[in-house]
């Protein structure tokens, strides 16, 4: 029977997002890496401020509100600057602008899995490359794959570790292709590769509202690069793919760098805490620049607990592959919801 997909989305996996209860739900949400604080009381202002008229018409194409409030914060020109609807769609542009068969997708695993997804419906040739001992990057391996695309999280999922810039700095300047360094967690983190982007035409930086500025639901995010590997990426994306809604809340909260410093710093004491306290358990956890932690069980059973956790109304997430499953990934909460997960522990370790 002849389908009405095309041979590459006949055979590929959906991506499988991790588990959204409906609001309302009493339960713990610590599986899929939301900040547990509320978005800038500066952003929720702006939404309610939102007129009539701002939603008649076509919003800007380029967000330019938003770009001129990062431009503002991280002190770059606008035309360094490219916004995306979640940095999810940043991701799928780059893709989609770079990557075919013959052009490949390289990334050291394990990370962020939509990267393999957007590769897969494009179709573009992917090389994934295991990290070596203690998530050394593969750097040899990595030029040797030449990709059209190289993704680079760092910090990186579900790992936790950061990649140092001396090394980001060598791969770039070795491969043809971009290198995609995602920083979705750079909020958390305690450096970023963003000076790269200076002396590095084929780097592009991407980065979220989703994580460190509690927008998850919004869907905003941003890619800075030197405008000539941008030029390709506008032509790409969707003329309006920013609405004006995003673009007026994700102005404001940029702009209220206090408030994402004041709950990074809560997030990053809670981590720490919860790192101390999980260790007590038994587990295994290794250093996080980012908003989770990501464990190993002390016996190896890691499927029973994040079931275990799910019936005391606790989601966390569990990764059901080879050299994941003996771990968890676990959002960092509030204090009182990381308090609620060691009790649900403390009775199934
Ligand atoms: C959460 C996450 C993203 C997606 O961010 P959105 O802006 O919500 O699309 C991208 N990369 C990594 C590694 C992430 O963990």
């Amino acid at each position: 029977m002849s389908s009405y997909f095309r041979p590459s989305i006949e055979a590929m996996t959906g991506y499988i997002p991790g588990e959204q209860p409906k609001p309302g739900t009493p339960i713990i949400k610590l599986n899929t890496n939301e900040n547990p604080y509320p978005p800038s009381p500066a952003a929720m202002q702006a939404l309610q401020s939102i007129d009539a008229e701002q939603l008649r018409r076509y919003p800007h194409p380029f967000a330019n509100d938003f770009r001129q409030a990062i431009s503002e914060v991280l002190d770059l020109p606008l035309d360094w600057i490219i916004v995306g609807n979640g940095s999810d769609e940043i991701l799928n542009v780059i893709i989609r602008a770079c990557a075919e068969q013959q052009r490949p997708v390289v990334y050291p695993t394990p990370t962020y899995v939509l990267y393999k997804t957007l590769a897969a419906m494009q179709p573009a040739d992917l090389i994934e490359i295991p990290y070596g001992e203690n998530y050394q990057l593969p750097i040899e391996a990595l030029i040797a794959a030449n990709g059209a695309v190289t993704f680079i999280a760092s910090p990186n999922s579900p790992s936790g570790h950061s990649v140092d810039n001396a090394a980001l700095r060598q791969l770039a300047s070795r491969l043809n292709g971009l290198l995609v360094i995602d920083e979705a967690y750079v909020d958390f983190a305690e450096s970023s590769a963003l000076s790269l982007v200076q002396d590095c035409p084929n780097v592009i930086i991407s980065r979220t509202l989703s994580k460190g500025y509690s927008l998850a639901g919004l869907r905003l995010g941003f890619g800075i690069a030197q405008p000539e590997l941008l030029s390709g990426l506008f032509k790409v994306k969707d003329s309006y793919n920013i609405d004006a809604i995003a673009c007026a809340v994700g102005s404001a909260a940029m702009r209220d760098q206090d408030y994402k410093t004041l709950c990074s710093e809560r997030v990053k004491a809670s981590r720490a805490k919860l790192a101390v306290d999980l260790k007590q358990l038994g587990f295994q956890v290794p250093h996080s620049q980012t908003n989770f932690l990501f464990v190993t069980s002390p016996k190896g059973h890691a499927e029973a607990l994040y079931l275990g956790l799910k019936e005391c109304g606790i989601l966390v997430r569990y990764f059901n592959q080879p050299g994941l499953d003996d771990k968890l990934r676990i959002t960092v909460g509030t204090d009182t919801q990381n308090q609620s997960l060691l009790e649900a522990l403390i009775h199934l370790v």
